[in-house]
């Protein structure tokens, strides 16, 4: 397995493009937009930067891990030698459907379809495909090119064979991949988005502050970020998205978006990705500033 495609370029596809390509891997990365395609290449290279001012990588590391990386708008095209695709596109089901429907009839008989999706049916995902023994979910967290846990779900009728090629190739990257069954959310999600959606509940309640909710689950919890901006770099919609699927797939209230939540994503407050959700980001990532949409 040499030849891997990713397609989406956003917060995630860059970061699995970074992982697969530093391992030597052909990467092709595929987007719709080619801006997005622009911002990821930028993103990869300023994160290998970091890594070669923190000495963990040379120069050469970096030109070799970005010689292994080739863009492309067109999905035919960018899926010609792959054998193995990646979804990362957009948190939304008729989308995925579409997209697999499409690489089911252009790839390879033998190439195995992975999904990054944070909580949608891998065995739906399948059934869009004549190979649904050959799709599987493969979920890796944010920012890739640092977390070490990959979710490996199996669709009801994913191979056990395909499930070991891609424990194997996850261990290959340097990760540490959890083998989890299909259900709304998986494992990972299941247990963060409740947790967000409370804290942006008690936001909505103006229990606290932003800054207050996030210090009490960093001191109190020694959680490394507090959720809201956690929630923030997973991006806002996404967040929305995954607590959509979890409450539609289990029909149970606890699971329904906080009305802040909506608001913020269709007034297009996005997170760290827009620039601004709970905190601004106008002064860079690390200079964040609670958003003045909730300075009293
Ligand atoms: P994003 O909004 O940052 O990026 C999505 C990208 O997909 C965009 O660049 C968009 O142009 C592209 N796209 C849309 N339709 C496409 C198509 N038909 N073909 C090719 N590209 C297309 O989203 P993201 O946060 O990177 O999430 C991507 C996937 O990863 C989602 O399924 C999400 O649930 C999952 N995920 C997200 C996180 C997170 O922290 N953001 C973590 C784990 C998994």
């Amino acid at each position: 397995m040499k030849n891997i495609t990713i397609i989406g370029a956003g917060t995630m596809g860059n970061g699995i493009a970074h992982a697969f390509a530093q391992k030597e891997f052909n990467v092709t990365l595929v987007d719709i937009s080619s801006d997005a395609l622009e911002r990821a290449i930028k993103t990869i290279e300023k994160n290998l930067d970091r890594m070669v001012v923190k000495e963990k990588i040379t120069i050469s590391d970096k030109e070799k891990t970005i010689n292994h990386i080739s863009l492309s708008t067109n999905i035919k095209d960018g899926t010609k030698y792959a054998n193995l695709v990646v979804e990362a596109a957009t948190e939304n089901t008729d989308l995925k459907l579409k997209i697999f429907k499409e690489l089911d009839e252009i790839c390879d008989k033998q190439t195995i379809l992975a999904t990054n999706t944070s909580s949608i049916s891998i065995t739906d995902i399948a059934s869009a495909t004549n190979r649904p023994d050959k799709v599987i979910g493969m979920h890796f967290m944010n920012p890739v090119p640092i977390m070490k846990l990959v979710e490996v779900i199996k669709g009801k009728k994913t191979s056990d064979k395909v499930t070991e090629t891609i424990m194997k190739l996850s261990q290959d990257l340097g990760k540490i991949p959890v083998e989890v069954n299909d259900a709304p959310g998986f494992v990972a999600n299941r247990i963060l988005m409740p947790m967000i959606n409370e804290a942006i509940y008690t936001l909505h309640e103006d229990i606290s502050s932003v800054e207050g909710i996030d210090t009490v689950m960093m001191l109190g919890m020694s959680h490394p970020m507090g959720p809201l901006h956690l929630a923030d770099f997973i991006g806002l919609d996404v967040c929305l998205s995954i607590l959509e699927v979890m409450h539609e797939g289990f029909k149970d209230i606890k699971y329904k978006p906080c009305p802040l939540l909506c608001s913020l994503v269709k007034d297009g407050n996005l997170g760290v990705k827009s620039g601004k959700g709970f905190y601004d980001y106008s002064n860079g990532i690390r200079n964040k500033q609670v958003s003045d949409y909730f300075k009293k």
